[in-house]
């Protein structure tokens, strides 16, 4: 009788303790980056589709941060690593403690208009291994390589991962989480190491070099174009193998000004960053293996340098259609994803275009567009304004959801006492402490 008691105890120790612990195990991480998403970018397309700020999925994340994004370039005298002065990279005295639209003053818009800002390599760098470097380097300090995030999670061998992205998947945000180099312009050393080295489980994004096609089939990946993934059978030789999935369809949607109706209007077989982020969660998912994925939207940057505002909120809808695909996913318990083992987050790697607001715009409403009368341009567009084509060093916005979304708030407040910010490199220590246990 003792005997089979000791059975029993011992069969719901396996069946009902361990699943507990299994339970809340990260198993699936997704990082968003909207390239160059200053917060009044995520404010204007808040507006456009719901009239109101703070209204985009990603707002209703338990962890809601600012982030400072200086790189090394913009520091304003010799860093150590160890006793930094933080005012040099972001002079919280003079920027403020928020970001515009919730922080106006000013001095602040006199420091923006002055300081540098980083690029997206040395962001991305600090985000992916919690170094802040020059900017151009992709994971590259100190005249070194220097492990990532995805390093870190390859070695241990136990998590697959996605990189995604609508720019080149060599660019500088992809490549700092999937190779070294000193310089973001050495793309064909980057996509080289990416394809033979690093080999994420699945590479998504666009690629302007025409042998890369053979060297990546030369390197075990099942290549296929993005305007192909609907033909029926496409993915019947793909088994047991890595996906490099070549993007030749992507274009951001262009933004419809209906008052009150926001709207978005799609060239005909374009595909949309959702199905991007669907297919390669699908795919992975498939592999039954832990995976993490960095998603990259590009043209928010792009469409900010161009001072192109209806660019910029189409591209900003397209990165909240990502994530609020995943949301849906998770949510749907169709899968193994849930809330115990599944990690979001969204973040931007630096503001970009310096936007500000002359007047409120409503719900599905865009600013006049300029006339231009042979050399005079007359000026209609009396609701926004961009102050620069440039990148600036505002704080962005960081949002967490998930899995142990909590270690987040650990690093909030640590640069700046009580203040509700955080630094870039901190998202790769919490990562790192959520992945490695460190
Ligand atoms: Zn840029």
């Amino acid at each position: 009788m003792q005997y089979r008691r000791k059975i029993l105890f011992i069969f719901f120790y396996i069946f009902l303790i361990i699943p507990q612990i299994k339970a809340d195990e990260v198993k699936y991480i997704i990082l968003f980056v909207g390239d160059g998403m200053s917060v009044a970018s995520e404010s204007a397309a808040s507006r456009f589709l719901y009239g109101q700020d703070n209204k985009l999925i990603w707002n209703l994340f338990p962890v809601k941060t600012f982030v400072t994004t200086w790189s090394l370039s913009t520091y304003k005298s010799e860093y150590k690593i160890d006793s930094f002065d933080k005012n040099n990279g972001y002079d919280i005295s003079v920027a403020g403690d928020k970001p515009y639209p919730y922080f106006f003053s000013q001095q602040a818009e006199k420091y923006f208009e002055k300081a540098e800002a980083t690029d997206s390599s040395a962001s991305a760098t600090a985000i992916s291994t919690g170094n802040k470097t020059f900017n151009g380097s992709v994971s590259w300090c100190n005249n070194q390589p220097v492990k990532n995030i995805v390093d870190i999670l390859n070695k241990n061998n136990n998590f697959n991962i996605g990189i995604l992205t609508t720019a080149l998947f060599y660019d500088a945000t992809p490549a700092a989480f999937s190779s070294h180099n000193k310089s973001r312009n050495n793309y064909k050393q980057i996509a080289e190491e990416i394809l033979s080295k690093t080999q994420p489980e699945i590479i998504f994004g666009c690629n302007d070099y025409y042998y890369l096609r053979d060297f990546a089939t030369d390197n075990s990946y099942y290549l296929v174009d993005s305007s192909d993934i609907n033909r029926p059978q496409i993915f019947d030789n793909a088994k047991n193998k890595k996906m490099f999935i070549n993007l030749n369809n992507y274009s951001v949607p262009k933004s419809q000004n209906s008052w009150n109706v926001p709207d978005f209007l799609y060239e005909e077989n374009s595909i949309k960053f959702k199905d991007i982020v669907n297919l390669s969660i699908k795919l992975l998912l498939d592999k039954k293996k832990k995976f993490f994925v960095m998603a990259e939207q590009s043209q928010i940057d792009s469409a900010n340098h161009e001072n192109n505002y209806s660019k910029m909120l189409a591209s900003v809808y397209e990165l909240q259609e990502g994530v609020k695909s995943v949301v849906d996913l998770v949510n749907s318990k169709k899968t193994d994803m849930n809330w115990n083992n599944t990690l979001i987050i969204v973040t931007a790697d630096h503001a970009t275009g310096f936007l500000r607001f002359d007047k409120k715009l409503y719900k599905g409403q865009l600013p006049k567009k300029n006339i231009i009368l042979g050399k005079e341009i007359l000026k209609r567009n009396d609701s926004v304004d961009y102050k620069s084509t440039r990148h600036t060093n505002e704080l962005v916005g960081c949002y967490v959801v998930g899995a142990k979304s909590n270690l987040f708030n650990k690093y909030i407040g640590n640069q700046y006492k009580n203040k509700n910010i955080i630094d870039n490199t901190d998202i790769f220590k919490a990562l790192n402490e959520i992945v490695s246990g460190k």
